[in-house]
């Protein structure tokens, strides 16, 4: 038996670990979460076999944000699923094309380079999201800040929250993305405020390990952080 590349995190949601993680929530319709640097189908295809599912099950692709470690494997798993792909309005027009990332300055030849090696494509506008939008029983937060499109995803049944780049777990600590990485702090702090006033139990990042206890106490504290 070959090592299992997936966890179940919370029941019927399914963590792939690597260098960014991303998701498979089996819900009234089922979803995935970001999709990893480019070569990472194989590991959701494996997933889907092991649960019994079909790559036909999945009904959307949410993207948190843009940035090529979450839509690396896009391409790719559009094409097993065929499922429609969703982003917020403001964070469309980088995966469609039509503009070029202009975030930090080292970013750009990252992404340009990524682009080339990998081979990854823009992809056509599927579903535009708009804040309080739902996907299943999930509500669809912007909290611009890191990109300008940059969403969360909360489901107040069992209060698990889906967080991409907004923040990261790291010794028990909730800690916001650095320096560079957070281009517009002034709507950061806005957007982590919107988080503070939900109840949290499970907080699932896009690198690192998940939150499963605490949740709401540490964004409390990662908010105090902010102020000043
Ligand atoms: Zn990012
Ligand atoms: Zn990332």
């Amino acid at each position: 038996m070959g090592k299992s590349n997936f966890t179940e995190v919370k029941t019927g949601i399914y963590q792939f670990k690597g260098v960014s993680n991303f998701y498979l929530v089996l819900d009234s319709e089922s979803f995935v979460v970001d999709t990893g640097l480019p070569g990472k189908t194989g590991q959701l295809e494996n997933c889907l076999n092991t649960l019994g599912k079909s790559p036909n099950d999945i009904g959307v692709i949410v993207l948190t944000h843009h940035h090529f470690d979450h839509t690396g494997s896009l391409n790719k798993i559009k094409q097993l699923t065929g499922a429609r792909i969703a982003a917020h309005k403001d964070d469309w027009p980088y995966i469609s094309g039509e503009k070029s990332y202009e975030g930090p300055f080292f970013m750009k030849p990252i992404t340009k380079l990524m682009n080339i090696i990998y081979n990854i494509k823009p992809v056509k506008t599927d579903m535009i999201l708009n804040d309080g939008d739902k996907i299943a029983d999930y509500t669809v937060i912007h909290t611009p800040g890191h990109t300008p499109g940059s969403v969360c995803l909360y489901n107040p049944l069992n209060k698990v929250l889906f967080v991409g780049d907004n923040m990261s777990f790291n010794k028990g600590v909730l800690n916001p993305p650095s320096g560079r990485l957070l281009p517009d702090p002034l709507n950061y702090r806005k957007s982590m405020e919107k988080l503070g006033e939900i109840d949290v139990e499970t907080i699932l990042t896009g690198h690192g390990e998940p939150v499963t206890t605490n949740a709401n106490k540490l964004i409390k504290e990662l908010l105090v952080t902010l102020s000043g």
